[in-house]
Order: C-alpha cells, then structure tokens, then sequence
C-alpha cells in the first residue's frame, strides 16, 4: 500500500469512500510504519467534523442487521449520511465477522450515503476498540453523520462500545416467559434506550409485555447524571415492518440533544478520551516492554520468578517498568 498522507486526507474529508475504506484500512494494521502514518492521518483530521455515535448491542438473531438495514435507510432518505462499524471479538474465534457476511443489509451497503465496514479480525477485545476508535474519527472526518457502532455483546465488548458511543442502544428479542432474559444489569445500566425488537405478527403481546417488564426494571436502576427525565426508556420496535423506528430516532435526537444543550455530552467524550488516552497508555506500555527482545526476556525471567513464586507480581511489575523510568530532566521538557 502506497500512502501519501496528505493526499489521502484531503480525498476522505472531499467525502470519497474508496479513500475511506483505505484509511480505515491503514489504521488497522499491525505494521509499525503503517501505525505511524495513521497516527500522523488522525492529527490531520478536521476536529470540528462530528457525528452522532450510536453503539447498538444484542445477542444474535435478535435482529440488529435487519434493525441497521431498515433504520439505516430511514436515516439515508432524511439525507443524513450512515456510517456502520462493528466490535466483534469473537470474530476470528467463529470463523466469520458479524459484518463479513454480505448478505447482510444489503439495501444500505448499496446506498450512497451509507457506509458499511466489517469487524477487523482480531481475538483481541483492545485491539478491536483501538481500531474501532480510529474508525469512528475517519468517518466523522468523512462526512458521516451518524455511526452506528453494533456489537454481539461477547465478553466486554458492550463496556467498550459504551465507551465509545454518545448513546447506548440495547435490542432485546421478546421473552418467552416473564422472565428478564437474563441480561445482565450492567448491560442493562449502559443502556439508555432498549428496543424490544419483532413486535409483530404473533410475537406483538410477548414484545409489549417484555417492554413493560423492562420499563419497569429500568425505573429501579439508580438515577445517571447523563439521565434526562424519562431515559432510560424502553420501546417496542418492528425492524422487519419498519415500525415504531421513527419514534425510536425521536427518541434518541431529543436525548442527544438534551445532553447537548446541558454540556453532559461534551463531558462524556471529554471522559472517553480521558479513558482511552489511559488504555492507550497501558497498552504502549507493554508493546514497549515485550518490542524489545532484551526487555522481552527479562519480562519472561520476572513472570517465571512470579510463577515459581521467588517473587510477588507487585514487586515483579515494579521491576518489569525499572527500564522505563524516566529521569527528572528527561520529563523537564514536557
Ligand atoms: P442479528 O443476528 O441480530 O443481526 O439478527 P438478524 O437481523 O439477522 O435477524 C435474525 C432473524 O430475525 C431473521 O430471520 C430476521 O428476519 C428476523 N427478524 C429481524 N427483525 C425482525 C422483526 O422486527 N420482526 C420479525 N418477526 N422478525 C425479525
């Protein structure tokens, strides 16, 4: 791949998608030379170019392809621009990403004012969030309006979507039972609009009665500053028949607007940031102490210590970062 940064920054701001999808591209690659010109492709991007970043999660079959595809096209034809990521984890792990298939949403991938990009192919949550991060910031760069960030939900990869997104979306199935299909209240504590999906056909009286289970957990969880009167709030939508996804959009513009106004959601990015610049950091780390194969061993010789039990971990980590502290005058500059 040949890159003249420039060049490729000025293509993906005039909005061109084939620039997009090669600095997506390039910010997801491993190699160090690439990550330097991506690094050097993010700085160069207009900050004032935002989007509304919406993270959708559910387990699968619950109908987010067919939620994005409908919602998607709902957005594109009120000429907003759609763009689609996804975190998936496990993607490597069950041979195909969530997104690979290109079955899925066709109508939108064949929109001009949408933009579809699968999972990168990674077992590794931080990696994923990484990229995906970048990901996001090219799209806004782009043009896009919105980013839909969807996840299956494995692992943590809601936690960091949440921590991604202005707006968290959960899409739940209806229930069977009167059970609350077991999803976990952290997830449920992320969430600021769920959606229970199908309310159609003979699934419409599960859907309303799920609803109404949820509306109910929802009042019992604990008040969120980011709260606005009335969200979290729980709904019933058709992806399949289109319906209720006006209201649901309503819903979420009037949340986003609201934090908007009150200057919680410039505080939630300004977190966000706060949070990742310290993930980054862990991770840097690391790749700084395993790059090196000097470093690499003595690493491998203080986790046998640990392992054998000579040494304890704290010590041990102490020890590992020794190469890495810094003297007084060499962070005088800073
Ligand atoms: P995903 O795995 O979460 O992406 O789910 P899909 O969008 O692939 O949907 C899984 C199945 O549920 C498919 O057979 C869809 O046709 C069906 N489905 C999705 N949304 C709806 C809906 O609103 N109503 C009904 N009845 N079926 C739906």
């Amino acid at each position: 791949m040949r890159i003249d940064v420039p060049h490729l920054t000025q293509a993906l701001q005039s909005g061109d998608r084939r620039a997009l999808a090669r600095a997506i591209t390039l910010v997801e690659s491993g190699r160090d030379d690439h990550r330097d010109l991506a690094l050097k492709l993010l700085a160069g991007l207009d900050p004032a170019r935002q989007a509304l970043r919406i993270g959708l999660s559910g387990t699968p079959g619950v109908g987010k392809s067919t939620f994005i595809e409908t919602f998607g096209l709902m957005l594109t034809a009120r000429g907003l621009r759609v763009a689609v990521l996804a975190v998936d984890p496990s993607s490597a792990r069950s041979g195909g990403s969530i997104l690979g298939d290109k079955t899925r949403m066709e109508m939108l991938s064949r929109d001009a004012r949408a933009f579809i990009r699968p999972s990168p192919s990674q077992t590794h949550l931080g990696g994923v969030a990484r990229r995906t991060r970048d990901a996001v910031r090219l799209c806004e760069a782009a043009g896009y309006d919105i980013v839909l960030i969807e996840t299956v939900g494995v692992g943590q990869s809601e936690t960091v979507v949440a921590q991604m997104a202005d707006l968290f979306v959960l899409l739940l199935a209806p229930a069977g039972g009167d059970e609350l299909q077991g999803v976990k209240r952290g997830i449920m504590e992320m969430a600021d609009l769920i959606l229970v999906n199908k309310a159609d056909g003979d699934l419409k009286s599960a859907a309303q009665r799920t609803c109404a289970d949820y509306a109910g957990a929802l009042r019992l969880l604990r008040h969120r500053p980011q709260d606005m009167d009335g969200y979290p709030l729980a709904m019933t939508v058709s992806a399949l028949d289109a319906v209720g996804l006006e209201l649901a959009w309503d819903r979420m513009r009037t949340l986003a607007d609201w934090r908007a106004a009150q200057g919680i959601a410039a505080g939630t990015r300004a977190d966000q940031a706060r949070h990742w610049f310290r993930h980054d950091l862990r991770a840097e780390m690391m790749a700084l102490l395993t790059r090196d194969p000097a470093l690499a061993a003595r690493l491998a010789t203080l986790e046998n210590a640990v392992a054998a039990g000579s040494l304890s971990p704290a010590a041990a980590a102490r020890a590992a970062l020794a190469p890495l502290t810094v003297t007084p005058q060499a962070t005088a500059a800073v």
